[in-house]
């Protein structure tokens, strides 16, 4: 997991934790809002900064802590925060960077409650966001000068298209702007933003990181002087703490986090050829099915977007999957559909759509866990009987 020493890959990093107390095995739950002190003269050494003990569960909780520690160390990053979202660790992050009456250079079609972000509360408060498409990297270099943070999201939502973060990134050094990037889609194992000059890389650990569909969260990973002004400015005051059952959740999901991102992305990557090949379909929206030149995945998450043949219907096809739930979200064991008109309207666009105008015959697929060829023959009898 740490890069300096290449011997420990991430799976065996993975499946060891410093020693717990009583010689446990798994990670104790410090299910507890407060830590006392042992006298006086502890507890005002703490407030004086003189000893680090945990004080209480909304700035710091030891189960917490040790979830931070591991992802940062996924990452290769100095420090790591979690949140009990990730729009918590989004909004947090960029609140930490940006001042009112600063500019924000944003890639399209990201998250869409990143984008509401962005185009609602942020502009209100006097923060403004270009946003500009992430595959001319030459315009989103043009427009850097004067701004204070670039936002990207690669692969981007919906429309996985990949940004060349290393070029960007380099750009937007020489410019002094901060570069921050959702790295949700490809986890820690596939891709490390901070080694191609990313300053500050965020999740939504709601997804693979806990990898069962029963938790919200989200983590940011960043040099310790950012993590630093974010921990004075803004995570203890706007509160979007982590609970500590949650982050234990998340350490049992991180377990097996390279044994499922491998068949997610083996699973993902062969319905993804198979539907490029149907006449179903128009077309098929993943990274691994036209490699980018610059791509730095080693490996690829398994959500990605097909657009549907004119005569399948796109409402009969959704109700027809059976194994694929009509759900959002993503990250778990059990595979999902969500047509594009949920997220137009989760973009909040409806009609007008400019910055997140994906095609309305598309359908966003998730595979999860199943067998392939279930999943594949689940597919293939819904274009059947939602075909007219
Ligand atoms: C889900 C998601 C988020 C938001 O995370 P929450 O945990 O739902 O707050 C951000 N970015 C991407 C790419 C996501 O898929």
């Amino acid at each position: 997991m740490n890069k300096k020493n290449k011997a420990t890959k991430a799976d065996t990093a993975l499946a060891h934790d410093p020693a717990h107390a009583e010689g446990a095995i798994a990670p104790p739950v410090y299910q507890s809002s407060l830590f006392v002190f042992d006298d006086f003269d502890a507890m005002v050494a703490r407030y004086r900064g003189d000893s680090e003990q945990v004080v209480y569960s909304r700035v710091d909780n030891p189960t917490v802590t040790l979830l931070q520690d591991k992802i940062a160390a996924l990452e290769c990053g100095e420090a790591a925060r979690a949140f009990a979202s990730g729009m918590g660790a989004i909004s947090n992050t960029i609140l930490s960077v940006v001042d009112p009456g600063e500019r924000i250079v944003c890639v399209r079609h990201v998250y869409p409650d990143t984008y509401r972000f962005l185009r609602g509360f942020c502009s209100r408060i006097g923060i403004e966001t270009v946003f500009v498409d992430g595959c001319d990297t030459d315009a989103v270099i043009a427009a850097l000068p004067g701004a204070r943070l670039l936002y990207l999201e690669s692969p981007n939502s919906w429309m996985m298209q990949e940004q060349d973060i290393r070029a960007l990134a380099s750009a937007a050094k020489a410019e002094g702007v901060t570069v921050m990037a959702d790295n949700s889609w490809a986890t820690p194992l596939f891709q490390n933003p901070l080694e191609l000059g990313v300053d500050l890389v965020v999740h939504s650990a709601s997804k693979y990181l806990s990898g069962h569909s029963d938790v919200v969260a989200g983590m940011v990973v960043g040099p310790s002087a950012l993590i630093d002004k974010m921990d004075a400015l803004v995570r203890p005051y706007l509160g979007a703490c982590l609970s500590p059952h949650n982050a234990a959740l998340i350490l049992r999901g991180l377990r097996t986090l390279p044994v499922r991102m491998q068949r997610h992305a083996e699973t993902g990557l062969e319905l993804a050829r198979r539907l490029s090949e149907h006449a179903s379909t128009t077309a098929v929206h993943h990274p691994g099915l036209d490699p980018y030149s610059k791509s730095t995945l080693s490996g690829y998450g398994s959500l990605f977007s097909v657009e549907l043949a004119p005569e399948v219907d796109v409402r009969d096809f959704c109700n027809a999957l059976s194994l694929f739930r009509l759900g959002v979200s993503w990250g778990g064991y059990e595979s999902l559909v969500v047509p594009a008109m949920v997220g137009r309207n989760q973009a909040g666009l409806h009609n007008s759509a400019v910055d997140f105008d994906v095609p309305e015959r598309m359908v966003r697929l998730y595979a999860g866990l199943e067998d392939v060829d279930d999943l594949w023959n689940d597919l293939e009898s819904a274009f059947t009987s939602g075909s007219a």
